[in-house]
């Protein structure tokens, strides 16, 4: 997932524009972390939790990834997602990850950039736009 780490880092700063807690804005603080974005993970999370309610063992072990603390393996089962289940619950699985992640992204572009429809290939912040919300840093 290295590939992901300078998501926006590229042409700014990198820190997160989306809340104050200054980490730097790359996948893992996109996804698993932000708390702009805690309340859609929140239902992510409930959803999932239901969905791998299934009593089996690959279930089990899901659970006990979203129950846990470890933001890293939560961020590996939500992307790289090979989860190795039903297709019924593969199916379920990438709706509502893909849905999620629609949601933090429109969230996050909504308001960074005042809800502009946006390509995500242009949706890196570059420097010195919208500086007046960055709190991170300054
Ligand atoms: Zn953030």
């Amino acid at each position: 997932m290295d590939h992901f780490s300078t998501w926006s880092a590229r042409d700014n700063d990198g820190a997160c524009k989306c809340c104050t807690v200054g980490a730097l804005e790359d996948v893992k603080h996109f996804v698993v972390d932000c708390p702009k974005y805690a309340a859609v993970r929140k239902e992510l999370i409930g959803s999932l939790t239901k969905l791998f309610s299934t009593g089996d063992a690959k279930g089990t072990e899901f659970l006990s990834v979203l129950q846990g603390k470890n933001k890293n393996n939560l961020l590996k089962l939500i992307l790289a997602h090979e989860i190795d289940h039903s297709k019924v619950i593969c199916k379920k699985f990438d709706k509502l990850v893909h849905c999620f992640l629609y949601e933090i992204y429109e969230i996050r572009n909504s308001f960074i950039f005042s809800s502009k429809k946006l390509s995500p290939l242009n949706t890196c912040v570059k420097s010195g736009v919208n500086d007046r919300k960055v709190s991170a840093k300054n």
